[in-house]
């Protein structure tokens, strides 16, 4: 699916082709804009994350008319999200709603080469093995486009309109723009997942104790993506043990069920760990720029989120784009700003592990609450770009 450069101007170039730049260069081409979208790596390669999906990131892949291709790669239908705080378990079953009856939590394998590949579709130039490694600006700054280079070495400049960050919590175009963040959360939490075959589990399982949690999500291939998570502190202290030792130690403490079933299940490959950072908003646009996904709005994954979250701001920054206009982006920062601020806060209180059973449990309805406002701002936004007539991107006024 990779192609060449075909062209030295595009519209919209967009650094990363994961979730966020992905389905943002989907969006932007189904718009009707000539769009270049870059990644280092491969198509279809892993990534360091769990991917369970909440109903607003189904959501979008429904309206995108890409939740079949999920089915058929073979992702687990999930009907069912089952909270355990300690001895006490609820279970809340996902109701039909908007065309979305159950949920599912495709690898990044499998979803990100969907995404890439409806991009490229949509007549998006999707170019791997290339990474933006400077920008292009004019003499009052604003950004005209963006030098790539690969393992060759050969940096060639591309001119556009728009250059969007959607290259991870490392952005490199938020380095080189020099952003601060405009707001950075209080915790960080570590985790350790692998993946193991036959554990008898239904749906998502997400199980608490003080000061840990876990949780187990069915994907593909059969497979059950297990995690453990804890404060930074308990991994930097227990990592020195070896991550095999302290993930069983982890799931023991919190669930002994868990831990019994991953114990006579296939073993993982190998395990693999998040030693954690602190969640950050930084600025979402400027003059000739903007960032979307992890770059621009990054929470703990404790509360599994960051995906549905890029699906849903790739659709608000396009349509912001596709309006056209300085004004249209500083629009779609306050808008993201307002709409993400809830999810923020609760996601912190949450990774702080400060809380008791019956804390945690207020702070899972107020997270529900926050999930389902964004629902409803992504329902809001009504019928999905399939393929408007070409409108102008943000020029220099
Ligand atoms: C341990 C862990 C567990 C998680 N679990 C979940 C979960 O269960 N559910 C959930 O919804 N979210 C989860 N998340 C969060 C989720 O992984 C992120 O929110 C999501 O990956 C963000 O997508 P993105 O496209 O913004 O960035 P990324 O997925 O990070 O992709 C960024 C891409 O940009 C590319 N890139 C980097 N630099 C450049 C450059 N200079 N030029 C071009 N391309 C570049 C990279 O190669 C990469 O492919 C988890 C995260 C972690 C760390």
């Amino acid at each position: 699916m990779s192609r060449r450069l075909e062209r030295t101007r595009y519209d919209v170039i967009i650094a990363g082709a994961r979730c966020a730049g992905a389905s943002t260069a989907m969006l932007l081409a189904r718009g009707g804009l000539r769009v270049l979208v870059v990644d280092p790596s491969r198509r279809g390669s892993d990534t360091l994350s769990t991917h369970a999906l909440m109903r607003g990131g189904v959501l979008q892949l429904h309206r995108w008319g890409l939740l079949e291709a999920v089915r058929a790669s073979g992702a687990q239908a999930i009907g069912k999200t089952t909270f355990h705080y300690g001895d006490e378990t609820v279970e809340i079953p996902i109701k039909e709603r908007d065309g979305v009856d159950t949920l599912y939590a495709p690898r990044r394998t499998v979803l990100d080469a969907i995404l890439v590949d409806a991009a490229a579709d949509a007549g998006a130039a999707v170019v791997h093995g290339q990474a933006v490694v400077d920008l292009i600006r004019d003499d009052s700054g604003r950004v005209r486009g963006a030098q790539l280079s690969g393992a060759d070495r050969r940096v060639t400049r591309v001119e556009a309109d728009l250059v969007i960050g959607a290259d991870g919590i490392r952005s490199r175009i938020a380095r080189i723009l020099e952003l601060e963040p405009i707001r950075t959360a209080g915790h960080a939490t570590a985790s350790i997942y692998g993946y193991w075959k036959d554990l008898g589990l239904d749906g998502y399982h997400w199980y608490y104790e003080t000061g840990a949690a876990v949780g187990s999500i069915p994907t593909n291939g059969g497979e059950t993506c297990v995690f453990a998570s804890m404060p930074q502190a308990r991994f930097e202290g227990g990592r020195a043990d070896g991550l095999e030792a302290l993930y069983h130690e982890l799931l023991g403490d919190v669930s002994s069920d868990l831990a019994r079933r991953v114990a006579r299940s296939e073993g993982p490959g190998r395990l693999r760990a998040f030693a954690g950072k602190r969640g950050f908003l930084r600025p979402a646009a400027g003059p000739g720029w903007a960032l979307v996904g992890d770059a621009g709005y990054f929470r703990d994954p404790l509360t599994a989120h960051g995906i549905t979250d890029a699906l849903r701001e790739s659709e608000f920054l396009s349509r912001a784009v596709l309006e056209g206009g300085d004004a249209a982006l500083a629009a779609y920062q306050a808008s993201r700003d307002e709409r993400v601020q809830g999810l923020f806060e609760v996601t912190d209180q949450i990774a702080s592990f400060e809380w008791n059973m019956e804390q945690v449990k207020i702070q899972h309805l107020a997270l529900a609450r926050e999930m389902n406002t964004l629902v409803d701002a992504t329902r809001s936004l009504g019928q999905a770009v399939v393929g408007a007539p070409a409108l102008q991107v943000s020029r220099a006024s």
